[in-house]
């Protein structure tokens, strides 16, 4: 199988220097142009599709990538020892992380979209993200706050060291010689392939554990809550989450750990909302200051300001202060403005003198337009 095979690069299209994303990027242009389903029946471009799948298995894969621009197909081949490339019955098919691609490869490979479970015992898996959620104030979350959040995960067991053996004794499996697998041969779409299995007495890991360790029954890992701190960042929003890397589930095999993903939620304040960067509020104001104009002090997240309401400003007018909002997420130098909306209140309880005083207001004031254009449309409806 490793005569007349195209570099792994060309089969994507790319360069030799590619990044981990533009080989993803090539891979999926490439897997979606050739996948069987948009070409029934088409076997030049069924094996097109396993090209590629083959040069991304290999590319994608830091350690194989290495192995491969070092050594060449001879780095990733299974006939040149065990660890290498799989062969299509077990190595074919990692795309269970793929999301969107998931469905149809998950329809081509008969199911499941994800790898068997030959050869992959030893290999370098990243662990599981968790999920913890944060409350915070309005403040905290504007201004950003370290916190510490409870989260559950997967960690090494601490009586081991990971080991799984109580003892430290762990011996090689003697059925598949450590290489924790055993050759088969697979029919794959009509080719007699030569692949590998698991080995069934060590599950894959090529290591037999004689005296299991008491705490993790021999697997080497626990399952624990710990408190973990988390940076919040200045501006984070309702909702959005915050990503610790490497707190998740511990990582197999020296695979990396996964991360810690902390959503956020902020408690409701007693006068600001927000809307983006934008910070919200209303400040009420008596029928006087409207009408005359007045210096009302404005609460923002930085403390008071004063700000020169103008003579007869209206109830439900929006004024801005600007650079008062919400820092930007990753740029808190940046922020929104508030905005806040004066409300004219109604005094409720006034004395004798005062309400006479309102009545000969009333009297001696001129129609104002909103009212006059009311009337006026009143006098045409039923008049
Ligand atoms: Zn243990
Ligand atoms: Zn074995």
């Amino acid at each position: 199988m490793a005569e007349n095979k195209r570099d792994y690069y060309e089969v994507l299209g790319v360069e030799k220097n590619a990044s981990a994303d533009q080989i993803k990027k090539a891979y999926r242009k490439a897997a979606m142009k050739y996948h069987p389903d948009r070409n029934p029946g088409d076997k030049e471009a069924e094996e097109k599709f396993k090209e590629v799948g083959e040069a991304y298995e290999v590319l994608s894969d830091e350690e194989k990538r290495q192995r491969y621009d070092q050594f060449g197909f001879a780095g990733v081949d299974p006939n040149f020892g065990a660890g290498g490339y799989g062969g299509y019955g077990g190595g074919f098919g990692g795309f269970g992380d793929f999301g969107d691609l998931g469905d149809i490869f998950g329809s081509f490979f008969g199911g499941g979209g994800g790898r068997s479970s030959a050869n992959t015992a030893n290999m370098p898996r990243r662990g599981e993200n968790v999920m913890s959620r944060l409350e915070l104030t309005f403040e905290e979350a504007a201004f950003g706050c370290e916190k510490e959040v409870g989260a559950m995960r997967i960690e090494n067991c601490a009586s081991c060291s990971g080991s799984g053996s109580a003892d430290g004794v762990i011996d090689t499996c003697t059925t598949c010689h450590g290489t924790g697998q055993v050759r088969t041969v697979q029919n794959f779409m009509g080719m007699q392939m030569q692949s590998t299995a698991a080995c069934p007495k060590c599950g894959g890991k090529g290591k037999v554990i004689k005296t299991p360790c008491n705490t993790c029954k021999g697997k080497g890992k626990v399952r624990r809550t710990q408190k973990i701190k988390v940076k919040v960042p200045a501006g984070v929003d309702d909702g959005q989450s915050v990503r610790v890397r490497g707190e998740g589930c511990v990582g197999s095999n020296g695979g990396p750990n996964g991360d810690l993903l902390v959503e956020v939620y902020i408690k409701r304040h007693a006068i600001f909302s927000r809307r983006g960067t934008e910070v919200l509020c209303e400040v009420p104001i008596t029928f006087s200051q409207a009408a005359l104009g007045a210096q009302i002090q404005v609460p923002t997240l930085d403390g008071k300001v004063p700000y020169d309401l103008p003579e007869g400003t209206q109830t439900g007018t929006t004024f801005t202060i600007y650079g008062k909002g919400i820092p930007e997420v990753g740029n808190p130098k940046r922020r929104g403005n508030q905005r806040f909306t004066v409300v004219v209140e109604t005094p409720t309880r006034l004395t004798r003198e005062q309400k006479e005083l309102l009545r000969q207001l009333d009297e001696g004031l001129e129609e104002t337009p909103k009212r006059k254009k009311f009337f006026d449309v009143l006098k045409d409806l039923f008049d």
